[in-house]
C-alpha cells in the first residue's frame, strides 16, 4: 500500500455516491424476512407525499429514522426501514390542472386519472434519488405506492371489515366543507387562522313588542337563523328566554334559548343559532332539536332560501349586501371589530362552511377514550408530545369523515340499489374494485333484485391510505408477522400528530384492537436562517439539494443530530453546516495520520494493563465514550450523542493524544512503546468510526475500507457489531488528565515564548505536590518526547512557575 492510497482531500461526492451504490448492490440492508434468529426491529416508515422534491424538513424526518435504524442493526436487530409513498390527494389534482392548463371537469375522469398517476411516478422520482443521496439504510425491495391496485386492495379491504363491525356508516351529518375544492374534509384538515372582522350588531323583535339586539360576524346566515341563545345567569335576558324573536327582514319567529355555552362578555350576550355558522351551531341545533334551514349550497353560494337579494352571492358578497339592507331598514345598531378565529381549507385556505351532506364516516368518537388509553401505552420521544395528541383527542367532537368528493383516491367499495336504496359493500374477493367504472361482482340487489345497480362515485380520504402502513408493513392482511405488529418506531414531526398519529392509532384499535406503533420518535421543523418557518414564499427556502451539491450527506447529517434536542425545532444554519464539515476535514485528516503509522502494523491483542499512562487514558475514555453513546442512543438523544463523538475525537484524540504519542510512533524508539501506541490508534480510531457510522456513514465507511478492511472480517462497516463497552478504568482516565494537562500547558508556554513547537527545548521544569510526582515520572517520557525537551525536572516543592489550568497545585517552566 503507498500513502497515494489514503488522499490527502476527502472527495465527498465521488466516495459518497459509491458507497451508497456498493450498499444497495449487495441489498446489505435488506430485511431478511425468514431469519428466526434475530430479534425484529420496525420502522413504520412515514411514506412522503410525492411532490417532486425532498425537502430539509423531509429530510430532517428521514435522518433521525436512518440514525435509528443504523444503530439498531449494528446491536443485532434485524431491521425493517421500508419505503412507500402517499401517492393520492387534492394537491395532485391540483398540480395536474396547472400543469395541463385545463380542469377537472373538462377531462375524461379516466384520463385525468391516468395523467394523475403518471405525474406521480414523475414527482417521485427525484424524491428516491434524494433520500438514497441522504444515504438512507431504507430496503428498496419494500418500495409500494398507494395507487397502486395491490395497495388499493388493502386500503378497500380495510373498509370493509370496519364496516362489518359497525365502525363505519354512511349518514347525513354537518361536515367542514370547503366551498372552492368542493369536498367534505375532516377536523384534521381545517386550519384555524386568527384574523380581526367586523362584528355586527342588529336588532330582532320579540313576541313581547321588545327588543333584542344580537351581535354576529355573519349576518348573511340570518335566513338560516333558527333560533337565538342567551346565558342562563345573565340578567338582562332573564325575562324573554322561553320567548320567541322574530328574525329580522325575514319575518319567522325562532325559540330565545338559555345555554351555558353563550358568553355573556361576547358582542351584547346573545347570538344567534344558524345552520350553520360554527361547530356551536351543530351542537345547539341537535341539543335543542331545531329545525334545518340550509341557504348556502356546496359552491359556497347562497340559494333561493337566502332570498331574492341574496341569491346566488357568495358569503362575502352577501354579508356587504344584507348589512346594506339591514342598516337602510334600521336594524342594524353597530360595527366593530372583533378578533376571531376563522376555520379555512388547508388546501387552498379558502373559509370553510359546514354544510350537512351524505358522507361516510369512521366512528371516531367512541374511540376517543380507548385512543387515550392506548396513547399512555406508547413511548413519546420527548415525552411532552403525548400531550399534543390528548389535547386534539379531547378536542374532537364528530366522528371522523372519510368520504371526500375528489377523483384521485381509492374508491369506496360500495354499490346502491337505485330502487331499494340498498347499500351494498363489495366482498373481499373483488378487491381491487372502481365501483366508479366496475361493476359489481353480483348481477341482482339481494334485497329486491333489481338490477338497478350504481356505483359508489365518492372516494376514501388519503388518510385511510395511509393509517394502516404499519399494518402493511408486517405483511396485513395476506402474511402478517406478528413480530412486526405494533411497530417499534413510529417517526415523525410534531405537526402531525393529530393526524398521523392519530388516525393510527384510531385505526390500530379499530382494526386490530390496540395501537400500530410503541414508540413515537417525534422531530421538529426546519426553520429558515431568519428564525421564520422555512417557506418557499417566505424567501427563507433552502433546497436539501444544494445543501447535498455544496457538502454532501454526511455533513448535513452530522448537522442535523448536532443541530438541537429530538423534537426541537431546527434553525437551518449554513455556519453549522461548516462546522460539521471541519469535523469530518479532521476526523479524515487525523486518520490518514493514523493510516500513516499503521500502515504496516499487524493487530494483535495486548494486555491493558502493559499499556501506557496515555494509551489507557485514551483507551478508557473511548470506552466511556461508548457507554455514553450507547445510553443516549437508546434514548433517541442524538444531539448528546454526536456532540460527545465529536467531543472526544476533536479535543482527546486528535489534540492531545496524537499530539503526546508522535515521538513514540516515529523514529527509532522504543519497540514496545512504540507497539501499545499502535495498537492503540488501531483500537480507538476503529471505535471512534464505528460510533460516528450511525451519523456519517460514508466517510466512517471509507476509512474502514483503508485501514481495517483488510484485518476485520466484516463487509462494511456499517453492519459491525456495536461495541460493547469494555468496564474503563476512571483512575486511569484522572491520571492521564494530569499528564494531558501539563503537555497542553507547556505548548501554550512554548508558544507565548515564540519557541516553534517543533523546537528542541533545554529542560523543563515542574513543580508539583508529592501526591503527583509518581504520575509525573510515569509520563515524563511523553511530556520530554512532545516538548522535545533533552530533560524534564520534577521537583517535588514550591517554585515559581506558569500554573497548569484545572491543576492550581502544579507549576512548570521552560529553560532555554
Ligand atoms: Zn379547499
Ligand atoms: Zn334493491
Amino acid at each position: 500500500m503507498s500513502l497515494s492510497e489514503f488522499p490527502k482531500r476527502y472527495n465527498f461526492k465521488e466516495i459518497e455516491s459509491k458507497w451508497q451504490k456498493t450498499w444497495e448492490n449487495k441489498h446489505l440492508y435488506y430485511f431478511d424476512r425468514k431469519d428466526k434468529q434475530k430479534p425484529t426491529y420496525t420502522i413504520d416508515t412515514p411514506p412522503p407525499y410525492p411532490s417532486g422534491e425532498l425537502h430539509v424538513g423531509n429530510a430532517l424526518n428521514f435522518t433521525y429514522i436512518d440514525f435509528v435504524a443504523r444503530y439498531k442493526r449494528m446491536r443485532g436487530f434485524n431491521v425493517l426501514f421500508p419505503q412507500g409513498w402517499d401517492c393520492h390527494g387534492l394537491p395532485t389534482e391540483v398540480r395536474v390542472e396547472k400543469q395541463t392548463g385545463k380542469k377537472k371537469s373538462e377531462f375524461d375522469p379516466e384520463d385525468f386519472l391516468r395523467l394523475c398517476r403518471e405525474y406521480t411516478l414523475k414527482w417521485i422520482e427525484p424524491m428516491r434519488i434524494a433520500l438514497k443521496a441522504l444515504g438512507c439504510s431504507i430496503d428498496w425491495s419494500t418500495e409500494y405506492r398507494t395507487m397502486d391496485p395491490e395497495y388499493w386492495r388493502k386500503t378497500q379491504l380495510s373498509f370493509i371489515e370496519l364496516y362489518r363491525k359497525g365502525l363505519i356508516y354512511r349518514g347525513e351529518h354537518p361536515v367542514n366543507w370547503c366551498p372552492r375544492c368542493e369536498t367534505a374534509i375532516a377536523e384534521a384538515e381545517v386550519e384555524y387562522v386568527e384574523v380581526n372582522r367586523p362584528l355586527y350588531y342588529f336588532k330582532f323583535g320579540v313576541e313581547d313588542g321588545s327588543w333584542i339586539t344580537i351581535a354576529s360576524t355573519r349576518p348573511e346566515l340570518l335566513a338560516a337563523c333558527v333560533g337565538v341563545a342567551v346565558n342562563p345567569e345573565d340578567e338582562r335576558y332573564k325575562n324573554i328566554v322561553g320567548k320567541k324573536a322574530i328574525v329580522p327582514l325575514y319575518n319567522y319567529k325562532v325559540p330565545i334559548i338559555a345555554d351555558n355555552d353563550v358568553d355573556p362578555e361576547f358582542g351584547t350576550g346573545a347570538v344567534m343559532i344558524c345552520t350553520f355558522g360554527d361547530k356551536t351551531d351543530v351542537k345547539w341545533r341537535a341539543k335543542y332539536k331545531l329545525p334545518l334551514r340550509i341557504i348556502i349550497n356546496e359552491k359556497g353560494l347562497m340559494t333561493s332560501k337566502a332570498g331574492k337579494e341574496l341569491i346566488g352571492l357568495s358569503a362575502a358578497q352577501a354579508r356587504k349586501k344584507i348589512v346594506s339592507i339591514l342598516k337602510e331598514k334600521g336594524y342594524l345598531v353597530k360595527v366593530e371589530s372583533v378578533r376571531s378565529s376563522v376555520g379555512t381549507c388547508w388546501r387552498c385556505h379558502t373559509p370553510i362552511e359546514i354544510i350537512p351532506r351524505k358522507q361516510w364516516f369512521l366512528k371516531t368518537i367512541k374511540l376517543a377514550n380507548k385512543v387515550l388509553e392506548e396513547a399512555k401505552k406508547i413511548k413519546w420521544i420527548p415525552s411532552y408530545s403525548r400531550k399534543r395528541l390528548e389535547d386534539w383527542v379531547n378536542s374532537l367532537d364528530w366522528d371522523w369523515v372519510i368520504s371526500r368528493q375528489r377523483l384521485f383516491a381509492t374508491p369506496i367499495p360500495v354499490y346502491y340499489c337505485k330502487d331499494c336504496g340498498n347499500v351494498i359493500v363489495a366482498e373481499p374477493d373483488w378487491l381491487p374494485i372502481d365501483p366508479r367504472k366496475d361493476r359489481p361482482k353480483i348481477e341482482k340487489c339481494p334485497k329486491c333484485g333489481s338490477r338497478n345497480l350504481v356505483g359508489e362515485t365518492d372516494v376514501l380520504d388519503t388518510w385511510m391510505d395511509s393509517s394502516i402502513t404499519a399494518a402493511v408493513h408486517a405483511g396485513w392482511p395476506d402474511k402478517m408477522d406478528e413480530r412486526l405488529f405494533p411497530a417499534d418506531l413510529q417517526p415523525n414531526g410534531y405537526d402531525i400528530i393529530r393526524t398521523w398519529d392519530y388516525y393510527l392509532i384510531v385505526r390500530g384499535i379499530a382494526l386490530f384492537g390496540k395501537t400500530q406503533f410503541k414508540t413515537a420518535l417525534i422531530n421538529g421543523m426546519v426553520r429558515g436562517t431568519d428564525g421564520r418557518m422555512m417557506h418557499k414564499s417566505y424567501g427563507n427556502y433552502i433546497s436539501l439539494l444544494e445543501v447535498l451539491e455544496k457538502y454532501g450527506a454526511d455533513v448535513f447529517r452530522l448537522w442535523v443530530a448536532t443541530a438541537a434536542a429530538t423534537g426541537s425545532d431546527v434553525r437551518f444554519s449554513w455556519e453549522g453546516l461548516d462546522y460539521s464539515k471541519r469535523f469530518l476535514t479532521k476526523l479524515w485528516n487525523a486518520s490518514r495520520f493514523i493510516y500513516m503509522v499503521i500502515k504496516d502494523y499487524i493487530p494483535r491483542e495486548v494486555n491493558y494493563k502493559d499499556l501506557k499512562i496515555l494509551d489507557k487514558w485514551i483507551y478508557s475514555l473511548s470506552q466511556r465514550l461508548v457507554d455514553e453513546v450507547t445510553r443516549d442512543l437508546e434514548n433517541f438523544d442524538f444531539m448528546n450523542a454526536a456532540n460527545k463523538i465529536i467531543d472526544f475525537t476533536w479535543h482527546k484524540l486528535c489534540d492531545h493524544y496524537l499530539e503526546a504519542i508522535k515521538y513514540r510512533v516515529s523514529g527509532n524508539n522504543n519497540a514496545k512503546d512504540k507497539e501499545y501506541a499502535l495498537y492503540t490508534l488501531y483500537k480507538v480510531l476503529l471505535n471512534v468510526i464505528t460510533l460516528l457510522s450511525v451519523f456519517v456513514p460514508h466517510i466512517s465507511e471509507e476509512i474502514f475500507k483503508k485501514i481495517y478492511k483488510k484485518y476485520e472480517r466484516i463487509d462494511s462497516i456499517t453492519i459491525r457489531e456495536w461495541p460493547k463497552p469494555e468496564s474503563f478504568n476512571e483512575e486511569d482516565i484522572e491520571r492521564g488528565n494530569v499528564i494531558v494537562s501539563v503537555i497542553a500547558e507547556l505548548r501554550r508556554e512554548k508558544h507565548d515564548l515564540r519557541i516553534p513547537l517543533n523546537a528542541p527545548l533545554q529542560s523543563i521544569i515542574i513543580y508539583s505536590p508529592v501526591k503527583y510526582v509518581e504520575l509525573l515520572n510515569e509520563g515524563k517520557n511523553d511530556i520530554s518526547g512532545t516538548l522535545r525537551a533533552k530533560e524534564v525536572l520534577i521537583m517535588s516543592k514550591y517554585g515559581e512557575g506558569r500554573i497548569v489550568e484545572n491543576y492550581n497545585e502544579i507549576k512548570i517552566k521552560i529553560v532555554q
